[in-house]
């Protein structure tokens, strides 16, 4: 503990991310990245993007990049929001709609960044458990502080149906409810639509996924003007410039390549169909997914293990040392030829 530290500082328990190697030589199927790059069109853009210019600021109202999220997505300008990321737009929304004296509540096995939040604000907040089947249960989640759920949940993989949503919606009109859908585009249903119909509701996307721009940094908010009004005010108290000139401009051509995210897309989904199957036939339990991983647990070997050993065989994927989940693996789908190594490597393994 450092001398000169801030009570902050000190107590703090940061988010630990997973491994990035430096030396390429892994499988790397930790941090749910796509295993396909950015649209070609994207890259072409940035290079062209890339510079006299970034000698100036960006724009910090984003305008461009929020005029085509608006039209992509059929909503109004002033009901987006842009950051730098999912992570700080999340970071920024808890900030803007939550209070100290006021308990929040999100799912017992959710995204491990919103405790980190939670702690970095000074928020009180309740766990809420899963089912047996690792669902959410809308019923519970309910507080007049606020509600935060990943849908589809991570690292579970497990989406809840629209009319649930509904029904945490309606369940707390006197609480903002984040649904976070990082994760949506591979097999969930987004709330985006429900924005004009509930005050209340704040959908959170990124880039990072679907998009395989994580290394960009993108992420997006959306919901009543009123909302995202709060969001900006955040920002506007801590950075004016969150998104640089090159993310801006990935942002927009990626938004202009539907075609090929769709393509994208659709591979990752039959690949996570056909690797559960065969981590089924090897004797895992697997639940239906999603999204872009799957949350896998063996009859027989430990995850622990099955963790250290994928290791040595250069196979990254995440295992996360806590209660109810430490016999699992998340396991991000790659490519069709990686997770046919994988499941070579496993066999080998059992
Ligand atoms: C990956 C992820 C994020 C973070 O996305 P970034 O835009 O890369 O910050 C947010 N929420 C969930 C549930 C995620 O899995």
């Amino acid at each position: 503990m450092g001398r000169y530290w801030s009570r902050l500082a000190r107590k703090l328990e940061p988010y630990v991310p997973g491994e990035q190697p430096g030396d390429g030589s892994y499988i790397k199927l930790n941090t749910n990245e796509n295993p396909y790059g950015p649209s070609p069109k994207v890259l072409d853009a940035v290079r062209r993007a890339a510079g006299e210019n970034l000698r100036l600021y960006p724009d910090p109202t984003c305008d461009a990049f929020i005029s085509a999220v608006a039209e992509r997505y059929g909503v109004k300008k002033d009901q987006v929001f842009a950051g730098n990321g999912s992570d700080e737009v999340l970071a920024f929304s808890f900030m803007a709609f939550f209070d100290p004296d006021r308990t929040i509540v999100f799912p017992e096995i959710t995204y491990s960044f919103y405790p980190v939040y939670a702690q970095l604000f000074g928020l009180d907040y309740a766990t809420v458990p899963l089912d047996p089947g690792f669902n959410i249960r809308p019923e519970l989640m309910k507080s007049s502080g606020g509600v935060v759920i990943a849908n589809p949940n991570a690292p579970t993989g497990r989406a809840l149906p629209l009319s649930a949503i509904r029904s945490i919606l309606d369940g707390n009109p006197e609480a903002v409810v984040i649904v976070d859908e990082a994760y949506v585009d591979f097999g969930g249903e987004s709330a985006v639509g429900l924005i004009n119909e509930y005050p209340n509701l704040l959908v959170i996307h990124t880039f990072s996924k679907s998009r395989a721009l994580a290394g960009m940094r993108i992420g997006l908010a959306f919901g009543d003007s009123g909302l995202i009004r709060a969001i900006e005010r955040i920002k506007n108290s801590f950075n004016s410039y969150t998104m640089d000139r090159l993310a801006l401009t990935a942002g927009i051509a990626a938004l202009e390549d539907e075609e090929y995210y769709r393509d994208v897309i659709g591979r990752i989904i039959k690949t996570r169909e056909w690797f559960t199957a065969e981590l089924r036939k090897r004797g895992f339990s697997v639940p239906d997914s999603s999204a872009n991983f799957v949350f896998a647990s063996h009859s027989r070997v430990h995850a622990g293990e099955l963790y250290h050993r994928l290791r040595e065989n250069r196979i990254l994927v995440r295992y996360f040392k806590k209660p109810q989940i430490d016999n699992h693996l998340r396991i991000t789908i790659g490519t069709d030829e990686e997770m046919r190594t994988v499941v070579e490597v496993l066999d080998r393994i059992l």
